[in-house]
């Protein structure tokens, strides 16, 4: 089976923790024969410049002629600064925002879920209910898509059959505010993201799924999409898989339209 997605969304640049430029994604994403590339560089390496982020990938589109959706990837935000990406996402024009869950604020601190020197919190039964307890945080109007929604499981520990109920409500959250969930095909080989048993409550759910490869470097692109879409066809068929760009866009502008503050 030929990879069938049509674009690819979750991408990181030089402009933020990638190694490659935009025009440099762009020549990658055509020769891979995707119709549109989305950029979604965080939000806190780029918040210091977002004229600057926001110009070169708009530039790069222009000269390369290429259909190009301008993106960041957030973390959980905090109700007032929530308030103030609705606002920044309306003014700039971005055409989709990714949500995703990297810290946990846990006790009086913030940990990266995937913070080595402090395995003995991140493994405690505390910290992982935490992060279950806080992924629903992102559902919202903000977000368009979820990434990586596991993500947990950097901490070397796997919990979620013990946060079932806290999963479900994560996963009715994001299907209510008509969010997508992306499949991370970047851990692949090893892992996938979300688990088989987080996918079937997916497809249950009838929660809208894209593939994501969440590169940071341009021959990551579509990084085992057509491995994954092969493996996981069965359950495709039984689920919204969004693959080509104007059903993506339709969606996008269903969002914006009952979303819109
Ligand atoms: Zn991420
Ligand atoms: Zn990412």
């Amino acid at each position: 089976m030929k990879q069938i997605q049509e674009f690819s969304l979750h991408t990181h640049t030089k402009l933020g923790d990638g190694y490659d430029t935009v025009e440099d994604m762009i020549i990658e994403a055509q020769k891979n024969g995707l119709k549109t590339l989305g950029i979604s560089d965080h939000f806190w390496a780029v918040r210091h410049d977002l004229q600057k982020y926001i110009k070169t990938v708009r530039r790069a589109q222009e000269k390369l002629k290429f259909h190009v959706l301008l993106g960041m990837e957030i973390d959980n935000p905090t109700p007032e600064r929530l308030e103030m990406l609705y606002k920044l996402k309306r003014d700039y024009g971005f055409d989709f925002f990714i949500g995703a869950l990297h810290d946990v604020p846990y006790g009086e601190k913030k940990y990266y879920v995937g913070d080595k020197e402090n395995k003995d919190v991140l493994q405690s039964q505390g910290f992982q209910q935490m992060y279950w307890q806080t992924l629903p945080n992102l559902a919202n109007d903000l977000f368009d898509i979820v990434a990586h929604l596991d993500l947990v499981k950097l901490t070397g520990i796997k919990t979620e059959t013990l946060y079932e109920k806290e999963i479900n409500n994560a996963l009715k959250a994001f299907k209510l505010n008509n969010q997508i969930v992306e499949i991370n095909t970047k851990h692949s080989k090893i892992e996938n993201e979300p688990s088989d048993t987080i996918l079937e409550k997916i497809v249950e759910i009838k929660i809208p799924v894209v593939f994501s490869s969440d590169a940071h470097i341009k021959n990551q692109i579509v990084y085992r999409f057509e491995e994954e879409q092969q493996r996981l066809s069965g359950m495709l068929s039984k689920m919204r898989y969004i693959s080509k760009t104007t059903e993506l866009l339709d969606f996008l502008k269903f969002r914006n339209s009952i979303h819109n503050r």
